[in-house]
């Protein structure tokens, strides 16, 4: 008997001169966190705990959005004028007291837990568990950034010749606008207003116009925590006027934006065409995500992996797996594998512990996924759908179509669609075809050949990588995350080069 090789395959003489990757097991956990917030805690956060359950369900059923007001685009010039006249004092309270007002914040983050979970599942229609998670990275930011503060933003002596004191110093730039995303309208709203608050800017605020009951409550609770009211200041409304009206304001210093490829290059246009200062810009937006699986990967673990990344919070994650790439002699056993572990999810009640995916965000959402999804019934190949036993609306069932090249997924799609191609040939081509899609968010990959693992993460344009496990979910201070190309400007957000580009620095020179 002799073993043809997949022609993707190592030979096995260079299998041996390079180790395997070791090979997690499949569902385990994520990397408990550094900063302890996305670690199972003891207080009272845990809705599997019976005597922990009672908290929650207290939550959900009181958790009712408020109405909430709108902004008028008459409010934006007296709103920027009062926070540039705020920024003064923040900007002189010492570093230290403003990193401890975001830890402040991060406590009683924490322990109103159960209160935020409620919102987000009621709001935005998250599962329990996503809710969670999405609680905890938001302390996580508080915390990171206040510690990155305190270790990178204090002034530094510099050397200089005798007679001489020089010192880099950085400030924060004015007044910055954030506008942030429905999909994690806890953790992505506050990461980018604490960032531009410890940083010692004042924040005007747009969060989106679906999740606006999330973030006013967030910013009350920063007030209590002792952010001065004429430091950041919330502004409900569309992007198209609200947004852009911040975005056009003369005071505005800096905009930080996660969303849309298309609004970010469009808010890019807008602050070049403005008269006065250059104004930068952090963007962070979607992607055409891919996972490439070789001959070598272990199927149990693939599956694992596709499922958690494209399936998990009904799809609506810019780092989402879109398109998975499968090596032809593994192809037809892992399309098989997926099309059981999609009838096995649970499609239905955010709310209750044993869903997978719940509702997707609103009936827009809704109606282009259903769009797209009639689209490729017509034009691709069915793999496999979950089942949908239940009334509830804007669910979309979980869905898969092989389609036959890479460059047939020409946007990023929203949701629980997931695209599938088969390769042959050279594993460097499929990240070449990759890389030609433009964009650069995450990208995972599934081999077991070391070697391979890391000549194709060098290969790719692509600013998250994650070798033999699920590609969402980067946690704060560990991996840093952040596309590039079409996918953002970076810098990583959760990450220790963030907090500069929310700064502007300064070198003083005294002769003495
Ligand atoms: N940071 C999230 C993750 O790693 C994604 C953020 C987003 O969807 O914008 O899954």
């Amino acid at each position: 008997f002799v073993h043809q090789l997949a022609d993707d395959e190592v030979h096995p003489d260079e299998l041996l001169a390079s180790p395997l990757v070791p090979s997690a097991s499949p569902g385990l956990p994520l990397p408990a966190n550094l900063y302890g917030a996305q670690r199972p805690n003891s207080k009272g956060a845990d809705p599997t705990h019976r005597d922990e359950r009672a908290s929650f369900e207290a939550a959900l059923a009181s958790a009712r959005p408020q109405p909430i007001a709108l902004a008028n685009v008459a409010d934006i010039a007296p709103t920027m004028a009062r926070l540039q006249h705020g920024q003064h004092p923040w900007t002189r309270t010492p570093l230290s007291a403003r990193a401890n007002t975001l830890r402040r914040a991060a406590d009683m983050l924490e322990a109103r837990l159960p209160e935020f979970c409620g919102l987000l599942v009621r709001e935005a229609h998250k599962t329990l568990g996503d809710a969670i998670a999405e609680v905890r990275e938001a302390v996580d930011f508080c915390r990171y950034y206040a510690e990155q503060a305190e270790e990178r933003l204090a002034p530094q002596s510099l050397p200089g010749p005798t007679g001489e004191s020089n010192e880099l110093s950085l400030h924060g730039r004015g007044v910055f606008v954030c506008i942030s995303p429905w999909n994690f309208p806890l953790a992505i709203f506050t990461g980018q207003v604490v960032a531009a608050l410890v940083a010692g800017n004042c924040v005007a605020a747009k969060p989106a116009e679906q999740t606006p009951a999330v973030a006013q409550r967030m910013v009350a609770l920063l007030h209590d925590a002792g952010v001065p009211r004429d430091t950041l200041a919330l502004l409900h409304g569309p992007g198209e006027t609200i947004g852009a009206g911040l975005v056009a304001d003369e005071r505005t210093a800096g905009v930080c934006f996660t969303g849309s490829t298309a609004v970010a290059k469009a808010i890019n246009r807008a602050l070049a065409a403005k008269d006065g200062p250059i104004v930068p810009l952090i963007a962070e937006t979607g992607g055409i995500n891919a996972m490439v699986v070789d001959s070598t990967a272990l199927p149990e673990q693939v599956i694992d992996a596709v499922v958690q990344s494209a399936f998990r919070s009904a799809g609506q994650r810019c780092s989402a797996l879109r398109l998975l790439c499968v090596h032809e002699s593994v192809a037809d056993p892992v399309i098989e594998m997926l099309r059981g572990a999609m009838a096995e999810l649970t499609l239905g009640d955010p709310a209750r512990l044993e869903t997978d995916v719940g509702p997707v965000i609103d009936d827009e959402a809704f109606e282009t996924l259903q769009r797209h999804i009639a689209r490729l019934r017509r034009e691709a190949m069915l793999i496999g759908e979950t089942p949908l036993h239940s009334t509830l609306p804007r669910l979309v069932a979980p869905i898969a179509f092989e389609l036959p090249r890479i460059a047939d997924v020409k946007q990023e799609i929203f949701g629980p669609v997931l695209h599938v191609v088969r390769w042959r040939g050279a594993p460097e081509a499929v990240i070449a075809e990759v890389n030609a899609l433009g964009y650069g968010l995450t990208l995972g990959l599934q081999t077991r050949i070391d070697g391979r693992a890391h000549q194709l993460a060098d290969a790719a344009h692509i600013g998250n990588v994650y070798v033999n496990r699920n590609m969402i979910g980067a946690v704060v201070g560990v991996q840093p995350f952040g596309g590039e190309g079409l996918s953002g400007t970076g810098p990583k957000a959760g990450g220790p080069h963030y907090l500069y580009r929310f700064c502007a620095e300064r070198t003083l020179t005294i002769n003495t």
